[in-house]
């Protein structure tokens, strides 16, 4: 057996688990979105209770300062009351007025800070629900990739098993260089000639249908060597409707 037929086998095996593979790798693909939008929501929930706590400790911190602020208003309006003379309450009154006006300050930041903290507790909460949303979705995915791996067990396994002993018979080489191609282009690693005219010697690559010279396609009936088309990088092969289509016309 040719080179190209023995690798043809093993295609023809590998096409087959990719296709019984397909949902398998869609489910997994799916879980693997859901995990990583879960894991980004989780990360932005982080951030959103880090930001709460500092901005919850600062305005504790203001509340106090304007507490003991207030204190000290009091304190100086008692003083202000027994003052004796007109200057020693003005001076009371002075002192007064800039310290209610530092604590204005501080209740305006102080509010906006708290208005932040809305803001962030609605985000937190919008985020916790599209969370829930989003565990529900994953595991339901989770649950579909074990059903469809299930699913295909056996056959996978008894497939695999086929093509490693049909694997064996193509030379390392081969093998490498096919198994390269089908990482890439899949159910389009190998094509069947074309023969559109045998006689004008018009032939064509099953994948890209670009024309095939006609030694190529001698090599190829009579040596099977590894042969690809030159424009698509495809390996090609004669395939029966091919060979049949090669023979010359019978009298
Ligand atoms: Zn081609």
């Amino acid at each position: 057996m040719s080179e190209t037929a023995k690798l043809l086998k093993v295609f023809l095996v590998d096409k087959q688990l990719s296709g019984l593979t397909a949902r398998l790798r869609a489910a997994e693909r799916f879980l693997g979105e859901q995990t990583s939008q879960l894991s980004s929501l989780e990360g932005s929930k982080q951030t959103i209770e880090s930001q709460l706590k500092h901005l919850g400790a600062s305005v504790a911190n203001q509340e106090g300062e304007m507490a003991r602020l207030d204190a000290r208003i009091e304190q100086l309006r008692n003083q202000m009351n027994s003052a004796q003379t007109n200057r020693e309450y003005k001076a009371f009154l002075t002192e007064i007025n800039t310290i209610k006006a530092d604590r204005s300050k501080i209740e305006t930041v102080a509010l906006e800070q708290m208005a932040q903290i809305d803001a962030l507790r609605a985000q937190s909460a919008s985020i916790d629900a599209e969370l829930a949303e989003r565990k529900r979705m994953q595991s339901v995915a989770a649950d579909d990739k074990t059903k469809r791996a299930e699913e295909i067990r056996e056959r996978v396994e008894a497939l695999k098993q086929e093509r490693d002993a049909l694997a064996r018979e193509v030379p390392a080489q081969v093998l490498a260089m096919y198994m390269s191609l089908f990482a890439r282009r899949d159910e389009e690693s190998m094509a069947a000639v074309e023969v559109q005219d045998r006689k004008r010697h018009e032939f064509t690559c099953g994948s890209c249908m670009m024309s095939i010279p006609v030694e190529t396609v001698n090599r190829l009936m009579t040596h099977g060597t590894i042969t690809r088309c030159v424009s698509c990088q495809c390996i090609l092969y004669m395939d029966a409707a091919a060979t049949e289509a090669m023979q010359p016309a019978k009298r």
